[in-house]
């Protein structure tokens, strides 16, 4: 699979943590993950083991978090979503979504408070950003949050959030007097509800739910004290579209490997389907993206370690690799044949669950408009 040799550029500690994600994905994922998909189940039990394996807010210094390099939080990345989009997913939120806005934004006493135990997988953490009305663009978003005494109201409705319904802790973003801000709100606080959301057909093995605040009373302190404005959710989902940007390929990993060795055992017209031209042209291609992809994860990794990455950078890895990954899933599929539409191979699965992450954290369209706004200067979204 490694057919530039990309592991040569990585570190003994870089590789380590990676093949630790691939043992624990191939114990603890593989074997369960067409059952869990196909029952729309995650298994919450399992963020234990996630959090013993320090991969949870894994690349945050401090307050129990592992403290790796970004390119050792995205090979994990790549490796659990090689298991399913899912597990990503569930690492991505809670890590970069909520535990790394209480990292960067929170006081210290919710830092204590929140980081050591969500590093430990014991609490789970959900960020409600998007509305049924607010997608493409949250900054119109209507949930307020309205100072009553020394407490904070809030009132609204959150779609689409991943853990939603499995989560101890909501980092919800709100409209107040003096913009958009942070609120940490445990999710048995009254006026809270979630209901998850059924019937999906991609990201069946992570619970995606409608949070509905209603009246949710929360003490003067659940404000995160160091961020006002659109900078704060934003600057979170820079920190997981990072991920993404490695898991993508991880998903089209498992996708290349399955059709590779399907096309070497599948036999029609007395040869190995391999053996055709047209599979090859399929295979040879899927190659090229899946390596170049893989190295462009690598050198945005580099360059966040050096401080250097730029939100448009980020945009333009999502872009291509979760575009990529997807062309990759499609052209795997049809190398399987019939056996491409079922859960026996992990094909359709995957190619599934990407139509989700080509949508959140920013659209496709979203990142093509971001990078025609860096390079023109001119704003097309409106
Ligand atoms: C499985 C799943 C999990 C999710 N998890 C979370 C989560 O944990 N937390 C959270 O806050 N959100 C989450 N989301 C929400 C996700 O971020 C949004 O779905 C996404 O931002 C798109 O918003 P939308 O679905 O409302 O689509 P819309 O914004 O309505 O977009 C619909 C279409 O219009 C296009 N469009 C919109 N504006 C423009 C424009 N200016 N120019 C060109 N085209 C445009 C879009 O690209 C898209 O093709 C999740 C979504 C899914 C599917």
């Amino acid at each position: 699979m490694d057919f530039l040799d990309l592991d040569r550029l990585l570190s003994e500690e870089e590789r380590l943590i990676r093949d630790t994600t691939r043992s624990f994905v191939a114990d603890k994922v593989l074997p369960e993950i067409a059952g869990w998909f196909e029952r729309g189940h995650f298994p919450r039990e399992l963020a234990k083991e996630l959090g013993d394996l320090g991969l949870l807010g894994m690349h945050l210094e401090g307050y129990g978090c592992a403290g790796t390099n970004a390119v050792s939080y995205g090979l994990a990345c790549l490796e659990l979503e090689a298991g399913d989009s899912g597990f990503r997913s569930f690492v991505s939120v809670q890590g970069s979504l909520a535990m790394f806005p209480i990292w960067r934004f929170g006081s210290e006493e919710q830092k204590r408070r929140w980081l050591p135990p969500m590093a430990a997988g014991e609490v789970v953490g959900c960020f409600g950003l998007t509305e049924p009305d607010f997608g493409s663009n949250p900054a119109g978003m209507r949930t307020s949050a309205r100072r009553d005494g020394g407490d904070w109201v809030l009132d609204g409705t959150k779609m689409w959030i991943t853990n939603g319904g499995i989560a101890d802790l909501a980092v919800v973003w709100a409209r107040a007097e003096d913009g958009v801000r942070g609120f940490l709100v445990p999710t048995d606080t009254p006026g809270f509800s979630a209901r998850d959301i059924d019937r999906k057909l991609s990201l069946r093995a992570s619970v995606t739910s409608e949070l509905v605040l209603d009246g949710c009373r929360l003490p003067g302190d659940a404000v995160l004290p160091d961020v006002q404005g659109m900078r704060g959710p934003l600057s979170c989902l820079n920190e997981a579209r990072y991920g993404i940007v490695w898991g993508a390929m991880g998903a089209a990993r498992a996708c290349f490997a399955s059709a590779l060795e399907y096309a070497t055992t599948r036999v029609q017209f007395d040869r190995p389907i391999g053996g055709f031209q047209l599979t090859q042209q399929k295979l040879a291609d899927m190659l090229v993206e899946l390596s170049k992809g893989t190295l462009l994860a690598l050198h945005l990794g580099r360059m966040k370690d050096d401080g250097r990455l730029t939100a448009e950078q980020v945009s333009l890895g999502k872009l291509n690799n979760v575009r990529e990954a997807l062309a990759i899933a499609r052209a795997a599929r049809t190398i399987l044949g019939a056996n491409g539409v079922t859960l026996e191979y992990p094909v359709i699965r995957h190619a599934n669950n990407l139509e989700s992450v080509l949508t959140y954290e920013g659209t496709s369209e979203v990142h093509s408009l971001v990078l025609g706004q860096a390079l023109t200067g001119l704003s097309a979204f409106q």
